[in-house]
């Protein structure tokens, strides 16, 4: 079935009105959970044939976040669908007024490869809970987990309500020619470009979760044996493939070679001597992204780390110093388990290190100091973060997670999903009891008592 078929049978479902009661979405919402439990066996099996990801990874990073993201969910939908009221203002007494949530209707959601569970099926979840029929598109790159999303889906979902279509460029460029009702989309920047250029042609809103350089500042108040800990944790989970991973570090000159020592322990005690023998340490996705990677090992002097066996994709957790100026590696998305070390003098020059580039997806700050603390919320834009932790801001539901600029617009996660894929309808209910004319013509003597309202 092609993109236009299978959004005029979702779009028939959805006119039925079968995915507007709250006890339907609940119900999906729970079958969901349930096949997660049911199949988790297989999501494991899938995606650690796809990058080698450990069972532990896997729970607290893909399936965990989804059956927590669920539970809350199903705790407070009820009380999201319901109207909720407003105040009235003086110029329509009387009134009551009341925003209600309406699903767009059938919406489009567009994976990537490097949390293929979880990135795929949190967006669904947001969509299912507000009311909406999806079409949902699986990374390519990550083959054999989007054959176990779309087997797995396909057993428990009817087409109609929710499919997953496999398929690379081709197949996104077909589903971006139809006119869903909402496009929500996560991947690069370049390719958010493409989603974008295509959704104006509908005028169909969007939601694009990007990328981008995530900067990473450690100064000399931090207490550096955590802080090395923290961001060893953050830059190698998934073997350097997040999103939300530090990118570089900016690192006060002073206690640069005190916190890499610690940073290089923190890497042995995590993965041993030899990172390619742990069962913990993940492999790069495919052989371009590890080409790309490697060729990012020359541009610096190798502190630690720097082995890497391409037949086995593997690439050690590597920090790089003394960055060569001109490179690649300062200008494009890591991506991968290599850590840049830049280092600063005084924290104004990191704000602009970090300000001459495009807006952040993250920003950490390792510091006890307040005012640095405060200068760089301030003075920095970036779509989210974390002070004296790295990553741990988007396992909070209760925290709206997205980009600004070249990483993103639009949020998700918790109520913030359920808001993104509904459109806030707004009420005013009226009486006829009282009929105040100022509005009314003829208008002679009747601008006065306006203006003395409206100021
Ligand atoms: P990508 O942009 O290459 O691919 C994402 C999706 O777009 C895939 O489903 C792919 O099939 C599709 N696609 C690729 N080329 C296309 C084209 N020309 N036209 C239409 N569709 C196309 O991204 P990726 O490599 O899968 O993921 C890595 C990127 O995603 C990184 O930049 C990363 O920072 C970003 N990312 C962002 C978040 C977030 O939440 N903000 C999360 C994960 C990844």
């Amino acid at each position: 079935m092609d993109g236009k078929e299978l959004l005029e049978r979702q779009r028939t479902y959805f006119k039925s009105g079968a995915t507007k009661s709250v006890e339907f979405r609940i119900h999906q919402l729970k079958t969901l959970k349930k096949l997660l439990k049911e199949h988790e066996d297989e999501f494991n099996q899938a995606v650690y044939k796809d990058f080698k990801k450990p069972e532990l990874e896997m729970y607290a990073t893909e399936l965990g976040i989804l059956h927590n993201e669920i539970s809350y969910v199903l705790k407070k939908l009820k009380k999201w669908t319901k109207p909720q009221k407003v105040s009235g203002t003086l110029v329509n007494f009387p009134s009551k007024n009341y925003t209600v949530a309406e699903p767009y209707g059938s919406v489009l959601i567009i994976a990537p490869w490097n949390y293929p569970v979880q990135l795929a099926l949190l967006p669904l979840v947001g969509a299912i809970a507000a009311g909406n029929t999806v079409v949902l598109k699986p990374s390519e790159i990550t083959s054999h987990t989007s054959k176990a999303i779309k087997e797995i889906l396909g057993k428990w979902f009817k087409e109609e309500f929710i499919a997953v279509v496999e398929g690379g460029v081709d197949t996104n460029q077909d589903l971006l020619a139809q006119d869903f009702d909402y496009i929500f989309f996560t991947g690069s920047t370049r390719v958010g470009q493409i989603v974008m250029e295509a959704a104006a042609k509908n005028l169909t809103p969007v939601t694009l979760e990007l990328g981008g350089k995530s900067p990473c500042i450690v100064d000399e108040t931090a207490d550096l044996e955590t802080a090395a800990r923290r961001i060893a944790w953050g830059k190698f989970v998934n073997a350097g493939q997040t999103c939300v991973a530090p990118d570089y570090l900016l690192v006060q000159s002073g206690i640069r070679d005190q916190f890499l020592e610690y940073f290089k322990e923190s890497i042995r005690d995590f993965y041993g001597v030899n990172p390619k023998l742990s069962p913990d340490y993940p492999r790069v996705v495919n052989e371009s992204h590890f080409d790309r990677l490697n060729s990012y090992l020359e541009e610096g002097k190798i502190f630690c780390g720097g082995k890497t066996d391409r037949n086995e994709l593997y690439i050690e957790p590597t920090v790089l110093v003394d960055i060569k100026k001109g490179g690649s590696v300062m200008e494009e998305e890591i991506f991968g388990p290599i850590l840049p070390v830049l280092t600063y003098e005084e924290l104004p020059e990191a704000v602009n290190i970090i300000n001459s580039k495009s807006k952040p997806l993250s920003l950490y700050l390792f510091s006890k100091n307040k005012e640095a603390e405060s200068m760089i919320i301030e003075k920095c834009s970036f779509g989210g973060g974390a002070i004296n932790d790295v990553l741990a801001h988007l396992g909070n539901h209760h925290l709206p997670f997205g980009g600004v600029g070249s990483s993103g617009m639009g949020a998700y996660h918790g109520k913030q999903s359920f808001d993104t894929f509904s459109h806030t309808k707004s009420i005013m209910k009226k009486p006829f009891w009282l009929d105040i004319p100022f509005r009314y013509a003829p208008y002679k003597g009747k601008l006065k008592w306006i203006k003395r309202v409206l100021k």
